[in-house]
């Protein structure tokens, strides 16, 4: 499953049968171009090993000065290209993408059944891919997964793992995942990853009345007694766009937040006093629905999940005073005139404002922050990286200052371009003014920039 904030990978999905892995790039005076290998080329071997995609070209000439690599040229031909190295040097080639595997389940919550039916195509994807959840923290049920694959985490140290428990009672998990029980049952395999030294994080999608309360408490458990091979389990609420019409699933409110922060505070603290951390860690999303203040730093520990919205909200807010105390040990102007408009999704908006406002308030900046509704999927979807072009055009009367800010995850990991496949630029020239697509930390940097 991908994660809701982001849609990270677009698939090649014509490349999907091909054997070896393609070069999109080679460096000039690179070892890769004085090997005369070219953008198109595959390499299909290394050492006589099977190249799969670039995780396996990264494995299997880590550690090697001498190479030999079987390749597959645009034009058709075949080369053996043997080639010597200085320990460690690079390449200088980059690969493709790896395609995703899809997964098999049919998750009563899957975000895929909540987009307009002419959504891009990249958002149906139902990722479930090991690789992925290595490089980029996607989660996977695990439920699929083959012995291949299995083998493969082991030898090539794929940790850690990311990986959507839900649930640990079966009957609660095979019907979140819409399968049946023998294949909902995880705990072989997650055993062999564990034994292996593979680390996991768990997610759990909280669904209210489906595994709340004692399912919460027994999922969390039982996780815990694997701790520290479980180094964490992360709760993150559902969320429900409108066109999530199924009737099993109950909207998250914000007493039902409030309900399952009170259920996991003695929780947390029973775990604490016994294993020295936190281990269940809520979703920010929680605790801004439930009007309850943020945990402080200590609370995280060293942030395990903080990409998935487990902390992002305190490391923001911690990163933020501290730039507050530079610019006054540095000196920065209170006469200082730097207006601009950031816009944020309407459950961290608030948030940010105050932030915001005692910047304003000491050095005298005139920025405003501007909540920005979800028009394109609607529901209870709040957060900024499910925003979209058409959402920004919609609040362009609100625009303030000389500039504009946006969060970051509202735009491809490799393009600038929104899920509604509207590019920064053109929302720049709509609204006149120039758009920065930053995160949290690019923000700070941004603003004393223009000091
Ligand atoms: S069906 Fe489940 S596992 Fe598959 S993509 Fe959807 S939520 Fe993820």
């Amino acid at each position: 499953m991908t994660r809701m904030y982001e849609f990270a990978v677009t698939p090649a999905v014509t490349n999907i049968r091909r054997r070896g892995v393609e070069i999109c790039e080679v460096a000039p005076d690179s070892l890769g171009a004085e090997m005369d290998l070219e953008t198109g080329d595959r390499i299909i071997k290394v050492n006589g090993r099977v190249v799969r995609d670039y995780l396996d070209f990264r494995f299997q000439t880590a550690g090697e000065t001498e190479l030999v690599l079987e390749v597959r040229k645009k034009s058709g031909e075949d080369w053996e290209v043997e080639l010597e190295r200085a320990e460690g040097e690079d390449f200088g080639l980059g690969f493709e993408q790896i395609v995703p595997r899809q997964c098999a389940n049919e998750c009563i919550f899957c975000f895929c059944n909540g987009n307009p039916a002419d959504a891009r195509p990249s958002l149906f994807i139902k990722d479930e891919d090991v690789r992925l959840s290595f490089l980029y923290g996607n989660y996977t049920t695990l439920t699929s997964i083959t012995e291949d694959e299995t083998r493969r985490i082991v030898e090539q140290r794929l940790s850690p793992q990311y990986v959507s428990v839900h649930a640990t009672d079966l009957d609660v998990r095979a019907y979140m995942l819409g399968i049946d029980k023998q294949r909902a049952d995880i705990s072989t395999k997650l055993a062999r990853l564990l034994d292996a030294g593979i680390e996991v994080h768990a997610q759990v999608v909280l669904c209210p009345g489906i595994n709340d309360k004692e399912i919460l408490k027994k999922t969390i458990f039982d996780l815990a007694a694997e701790y520290p091979r479980i180094t964490s389990v992360a709760i993150v609420p559902l969320g429900l766009t409108r066109y999530n019409t199924d009737a099993r699933l109950t909207r998250v409110t914000p007493e039902f937040c409030r309900e399952v922060i009170d259920q996991i505070v003695p929780i947390q603290e029973q775990l604490h006093s016994k294993l020295g951390t936190n281990f269940a860690l809520l979703g920010d999303e929680i605790y801004l629905r439930a009007g309850r203040r943020i945990p402080a730093r200590s609370h995280y520990g060293d942030y395990p999940q903080i990409e998935d919205g487990v902390g992002m909200v305190r490391s923001f807010a911690n990163e933020f005073a501290a730039l507050m105390r530079r610019l006054e040990r540095e000196g920065w102007s209170s006469a200082n005139n730097t207006a601009g408009t950031i816009f944020s999704g309407t459950l961290f908006a608030p948030v940010l404002g105050k932030m915001i406002d005692k910047m304003n308030a000491r050095f005298g900046t005139r920025m405003i922050v501007e909540p920005l509704e979800n028009s394109y999927f609607g529901g209870d979807v709040s957060v900024a990286g499910l925003l979209t072009g058409q959402d920004i055009l919609q609040a362009r009367e609100r625009v303030a200052g000389e500039f504009v800010c946006i969060p970051k995850q509202m735009l491809k990991s490799d393009e600038a371009i929104m899920l509604d496949g509207m590019k920064l630029t053109e929302v720049s020239r709509v609204l006149g003014q120039p758009v920065h697509a930053v995160n949290l930390h690019e923000l700070t940097t941004l603003l004393l920039s223009k000091n």
